[in-house]
């Protein structure tokens, strides 16, 4: 019997312990079993939903804080001076040079910064130079048609300069440029840091009072290396890169393509409040775009705080004090946000959502362009900055890999892809084809750039007229 008890006992034991083996080595999938239900899609559908309609914005008791703004408020630009008159016309012989894009640059002369007011005379070239020299009948004074251009004082042939500069642009990194030409890299750096300060005014000059209806923005993150790789070690190049402002923020039309504002910066409020206060630099009074970003909630923030205005809330009673002003929205501003959701890296649904206005309203702005709310043409465009600025995203040694470096390679980015380079989309049909030339066929198409679609110029621009082109120092009386 007590065998017999033991047995038992015995055969409980040996089932206890085969329970546990199994137990400790069943694969884990049961215990990994709740978790699979996080990785179905979608659980959380019903909220997302939910933050797709609309809901009425209630306003901020504070106007959110631009430093541009308060640093521009209290020391207002000057307005350009009043022009002088236009200079009787004289009994010489009609002029052939033409000066219609010279002004004197002399301080103190009337006629300074202003075109096209008969003061200027051409002189011949001083010395048998390459340049010619102009004459103020005002100010008595002389100078040569480069003035102010990066060509001006240069012993280095115009083409050379004009090259290495389009390489450049063309997205050559600063090393490669210089081997190409057998210039020294210092000299590239030199001229690009020259030509970018050129390009900066000259943008500003022509970006100006334009009236856009949609505008895209982004911002890319941009690879700034350590001068040398291996030099620092990877945790200081990690924190380095946390420090470094290594996004670049861009702002375009995605009718005309073109490329409002570009900057250098961190991905914070502040900085998306720099690039929508450059953005309202660029727009004619009261023009009021459709803006469309990816979900960085800052640039809700940026948008109202430029494209807002104080509203006082109706009572909800007879009695008791006035409510607070508000700062509202624009009535006209309208503002949808694309938000892509990833999962392992990979695109897993793209949502819209309305933060300003209705959604009728901006489906009927994209409409008249046969588009729906998104933001492909500015990732389109920042494809191209990857690609044409050496300094982002590829891993060659630049030269220009601080902030001040990428900021002027962005700024001859900038107009080239506004004035040189005709864009495909953009160009025109000829009414009449021109006959064919030669060898080519006969020419149907008219090219266009940005800038000509924008309105801002009527030509393709070449890279040696825009590093040649002398810009006023302030807006000129509109010809008529
Ligand atoms: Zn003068």
């Amino acid at each position: 019997m007590v065998s017999h008890y033991i047995f038992s006992q015995l055969v409980l034991f040996a089932l206890l312990w085969l329970f546990i083996l199994l137990h400790l080595t069943w694969p884990k999938r049961p215990v990994a079993a709740p978790a699979t239900p996080t990785e179905e899609p979608e659980p959380l559908t019903p909220k997302r939903h939910h933050s797709n309609e609309p809901k009425p914005f209630e306003g901020l008791t504070h106007k959110p804080h631009c430093a541009l703004w308060e640093r521009e408020t209290p020391h207002p630009q000057a307005p350009p001076p009043v022009p002088p008159d236009p200079m009787p016309p004289t009994n010489r012989r009609p002029r052939g040079v033409d000066s219609s894009r010279q002004f004197c640059p002399h301080a103190g002369c009337d006629y300074r910064g202003w075109l096209g007011l008969g003061n200027l005379r051409a002189n011949g070239h001083p010395s048998g130079g390459p340049w010619r020299q102009f004459h103020c009948t005002s100010c008595k004074g002389y100078f040569l048609e480069t003035h102010g251009t990066i060509f001006h004082g240069k012993h280095a042939a115009v083409e050379r300069i004009v090259h290495v500069l389009a390489c450049l642009a063309e997205g050559l990194g600063i090393r490669a440029t210089a081997r190409v030409f057998e210039v020294d890299a210092n000299t590239v750096l030199h001229w690009l840091v020259e030509a970018a300060e050129q390009l900066r005014a000259f943008s500003a000059y022509f970006l100006c009072d334009l009236h856009l209806e949609q505008l895209q923005l982004d911002e890319v993150y941009a690879v700034l290396r350590a001068r040398k790789a291996g030099e620092i070690s990877e945790e200081e190049a990690i924190t380095r890169l946390e420090h470094a402002p290594s996004w670049v923020w861009t702002a375009m039309d995605p009718t005309s393509k073109l490329l409002v504002v570009v900057e250098v910066g961190h991905r914070t409020v502040a900085m998306a409040q720099r690039v929508v206060h450059q953005v309202t630099r660029v727009l004619a009074p009261g023009c009021v775009p459709l803006f469309l970003t990816d979900g960085l909630k800052d640039y809700a923030t940026a948008i109202l705080s430029h494209f807002g205005q104080w509203m006082h809330p109706e009572r909800r009673q007879d009695k008791g004090p006035r409510p607070k002003p508000r700062w509202m929205p624009l009535p006209g501003l309208c503002y949808a946000q694309v938000v892509k959701s990833y999962r392992r890296r990979r695109l897993v649904g793209v949502t819209h959502r309305v933060v300003f206005g209705t959604r009728l309203a901006i489906e009927q702005v994209l409409a008249t362009c046969g588009w729906t709310i998104n933001t492909a043409f500015v990732e389109r465009l920042n494809l191209d900055i990857r690609q044409r600025v050496a300094a982002i995203g590829r891993r060659v040694n630049t030269l220009c890999q601080d902030e001040a470096g990428l900021q002027q390679q962005l700024v001859l980015f900038q107009v080239y892809h506004n004035f040189v380079v005709p864009h495909s989309s953009l160009r025109q049909r000829l009414l009449v084809p021109e006959p064919p030339h030669g060898r080519s066929a006969a020419k149907v198409w008219r090219p266009c750039t940005p800038a000509m679609a924008a309105g801002v110029t009527d030509h393709v621009w070449s890279l040696k007229e825009v590093l040649g082109y002398r810009v006023p120092p302030w807006p000129q009386p509109q010809t008529v």
